[in-house]
């Protein structure tokens, strides 16, 4: 077989297009495939931020303390809907191995060493896109309601501070100066100048579709249904039967990825997690920097399009329903932790975050086949580790040896 491409891309999200950009640039032909076309999943709808002080795993002692009131609350900061608790035991179980003392030090170190490559990476990257208008430096107050919740947040601080992260506590008199408005139940609270964000998650995931369109790179309508490895390249079968071939692939279709990946018989352990929110007109509220409201699990973000609302975790698989009561929920919260802010007029949206029991992307070639690349599960953080992810994919593309060691990131680790 001859391969009509050098690499073919599933997946038109951030992820996904920031890898075939990348791929672009070290001269190799690339196309990438999306059933819906680009910007369809997580990578519109999210928070938008370059979360990259954000390095301690989701996976942790602190959220096991935190689960069980948050549970009881039904639409509070993380539900487990009963018709996919049974189905979701399994990937739980794993979450709960992955918060002992060990294994969250070493995915810290991994995500600290992510985090940091995808810092370096991001704005040369988006000075090649043309898209570093879009990039804003304003920082992330997180936000305490009294002196306790922030000492209890404190071991958390001192474990960013060992890996040379800066930020500064504040009281109501030094938040008010960040950011004027909050609800005086909030005493306390921690900002964080290294934290970025885009102006908005769609628009820059569209402008990176235009760039690598305007560089000969194509982006097309296809819904992958298998992988079939070949000697010298892959085959890509789509749902509708047709057929593309590539020297290699990038398997990068977010909190679908592991439906495909076990076309090429991988078991990967890919769920879900929901989340909501709802985005505001621009002049809802005077938003001078991402305020986190973290004991409610949700957070306020100024976009060039609005004022993004939302947050929270369902485990509710890909098939159910949304419930936008959980958007209302957090909306209803956020107008009484920041009084001037005008709910009317919101859009409301779900996405699914694509999430690895050990909060740790999966980024590396697969088992059956070192021409297809894994690089899905980013969580949380797939906006923040789009530059970084893209950079090692090129790396593994190319022959290269990847810029940080990816062994952690192990597709095949579970
Ligand atoms: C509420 C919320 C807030 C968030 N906030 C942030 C944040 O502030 N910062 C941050 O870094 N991250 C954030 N995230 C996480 C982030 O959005 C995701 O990690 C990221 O968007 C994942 O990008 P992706 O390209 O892997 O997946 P996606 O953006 O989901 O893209 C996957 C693409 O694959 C396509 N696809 C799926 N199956 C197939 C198939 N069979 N064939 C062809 N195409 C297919 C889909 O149509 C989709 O376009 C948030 C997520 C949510 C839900």
């Amino acid at each position: 077989m001859t391969a009509d491409l050098d690499v073919i891309v599933i997946g038109a999200g951030v992820v996904g297009l920031s890898c075939a950009i990348a791929a672009k640039e070290r001269g190799l032909s690339v196309a990438v495939l999306d059933r819906e076309g680009p910007a369809a999943g997580a990578s519109a709808g999210n928070a938008g931020a370059f979360a990259f002080t954000d390095i301690l795993p989701l996976a942790s002692p602190g959220i096991l303390k935190k689960a069980p009131k948050w549970l009881l609350d039904p639409l509070g900061p993380l539900t487990v809907p009963p018709a996919y608790a049974l189905k979701i035991a399994p990937w739980m179980f794993r979450f709960w191995r992955a918060c002992s003392a060990a294994r969250v030090a070493h995915s810290t170190a991994a995500q600290t060493a992510l985090m940091d490559l995808s810092k370096a990476e991001l704005e040369p990257f988006l000075a090649r896109t043309g898209t570093l208008a879009m990039l804003r430096k304003e920082g992330n107050l997180q936000v305490y309601e009294g002196k306790a919740e922030l000492d209890a947040s404190l071991p958390g601080w001192a474990a960013r501070q060992a890996h040379g992260i800066e930020f500064h506590h504040l009281d109501a008199a030094g938040m008010a100066e960040i950011q004027p408005g909050l609800a005086p139940r909030f005493t306390h609270g921690t900002f964080t100048p290294g934290w970025y964000s885009i102006a908005d998650p769609r628009l820059y995931t569209l402008a990176l579709a235009d760039h690598l369109r305007a560089h000969g790179g194509l982006v097309e309508r296809m819904e992958v249904k298998a992988l079939r490895p070949l000697e010298s390249g892959v085959e890509i079968i789509g749902a509708d039967g047709g057929v593309r071939r590539a020297a290699k692939v990038v398997l990068a279709a977010g909190a679908f990825s592991h439906r495909i990946a076990r076309t090429i018989g991988e078991a990967i352990p890919l769920e879900t997690e929901r989340g909501y929110n709802t985005t505001l007109p621009p002049g809802a509220f005077d938003l001078r920097t991402q305020i986190t409201f973290g004991g409610h699990g949700f957070v306020v973000t100024r976009l060039s399009t609005g004022i993004r609302v939302g947050g929270a975790v369902e485990l509710g698989g890909l098939e159910l329903k949304p419930n936008f009561r959980r958007s209302e929920a957090m909306l209803k919260k956020a107008q009484a932790f920041l009084p001037a802010l005008k709910p009317e007029g919101g859009v409301q949206w779900m996405g699914f975050r694509p999430s690895l029991p050990d909060s740790l992307p999966a980024i590396g070639q697969a088992r059956a086949t070192q021409r297809v690349i894994h690089a899905f599960g980013h969580g949380h953080l797939g906006l923040t580790q789009s530059a970084g992810t893209a950079r090692i994919v090129a790396d593994l593309l190319t022959g290269h040896k990847p810029a940080i060691d990816i062994a952690s990131f192990s597709p095949q680790r579970f």
